[in-house]
């Protein structure tokens, strides 16, 4: 485990020394098989292996749960030691933000990725996805990975981080993971443990709900009539739907129909029992018909 990104140099110097490509998993910690599976990937794709863990204020709101986020710190490090990960840098705020007590005021950087930000998640979380790029884009000048691995669970985050090494020409290659999923189907994430028995119980419906969905357009159901059921079925089974639309994956702006030549996914962000959960699911590929 490394804390400075003086000591992180250090191991990437080593590596690139040893002719090493390098792999780069960021995440908030309070693992599980999710970020896992993206550890895995890198392992198999690359030779040495970064994983970082830092809760980042950038991207919590104000009225959000930056302080009650679980960092349940050593069974994370033991998990990502399992998985044979080759270093864990977890930098401290000051580390991060040298200088800096009130980071929210006092960071005077901000990138945004505008035109992916505003839609779907952005419209709930004001500045989040500014907070989280302008984070990403730190730390990946920190690690200065090869190779970088996000999950398609938080498909739009993913979208916004694959545009900005685009646009930047940040060299380093975005790989996708697919979503890890509990058995039931309920994607897996670090808050699902807020969940309370007889919520966790009803969650894995907005999976599902999803799915149906899924089958009922290609099958030829109009859209619009297709999200509205699946909303008031989400709605009778007690979440409190936030948005549940079918989206272009590359511009992520909605579609009223499934007849254009772009891949389309469907996406869900839902509160259940308080807890706000969110799935995707790809409906059509790029090209078909
Ligand atoms: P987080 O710690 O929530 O910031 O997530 C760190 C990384 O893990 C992000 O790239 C997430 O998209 C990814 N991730 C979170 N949950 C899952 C999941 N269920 N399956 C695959 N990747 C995930």
């Amino acid at each position: 485990m490394v804390t400075t990104a003086r000591e992180l140099a250090a191991e990437w110097e080593a590596g690139r020394r040893a002719g090493a490509v390098i792999g780069y998993v960021p995440t908030m910690g309070a693992l599980h098989e999710g970020h896992l599976s993206l550890v895995d990937l890198a392992r198999e794709e690359c030779d040495l292996v970064i994983c970082s863990i830092f809760v980042n204020p950038l991207q919590f709101g104000l009225e959000e749960d930056f302080e009650s986020y679980p960092r349940p710190v050593e069974r994370d490090l033991s998990l990502l030691r399992a998985r044979d990960t080759d270093v864990t840098f977890l930098p401290s705020w000051t580390e991060i933000f040298p200088g800096r007590e009130r980071v929210l005021q006092d960071f005077g950087t901000h990138v945004s990725v505008p035109r992916l930000s505003h839609q779907l998640c952005g419209r709930s979380r004001e500045g989040h996805f500014d907070g989280m790029v302008t984070e990403s884009l730190l730390f990946l000048h920190l690690v200065r990975p090869d190779r970088t691995y996000w999950g398609e669970k938080d498909f739009q985050q993913l979208r916004i981080i694959e545009t900005l090494v685009r646009d930047m020409r940040l060299p380093v290659t975005v790989v996708r993971g697919a979503t890890k999923r509990e058995e039931d189907g309920l994607a897996m994430s670090s808050r699902n443990k807020n969940l309370s028995p007889e919520a966790r119980v009803v969650s894995p419906n907005l999976q599902r709900v999803l799915k149906d969905a899924r089958i009922r357009t290609l099958s030829g159901e109009p859209l619009p009539a297709v999200l509205a059921a699946a909303r008031e079925e989400l709605t009778s089974l007690g979440f409190a739907v936030e948005y549940l639309v079918a989206c272009e994956e590359e511009s992520l702006t909605e579609v009223p129909t499934l007849d254009g030549p772009v891949a389309v996914r469907l996406f869900a962000a839902a509160r259940l029992d308080g807890v706000r959960l969110l799935d995707n699911i790809r409906v059509t590929e790029a090209n078909h018909g």
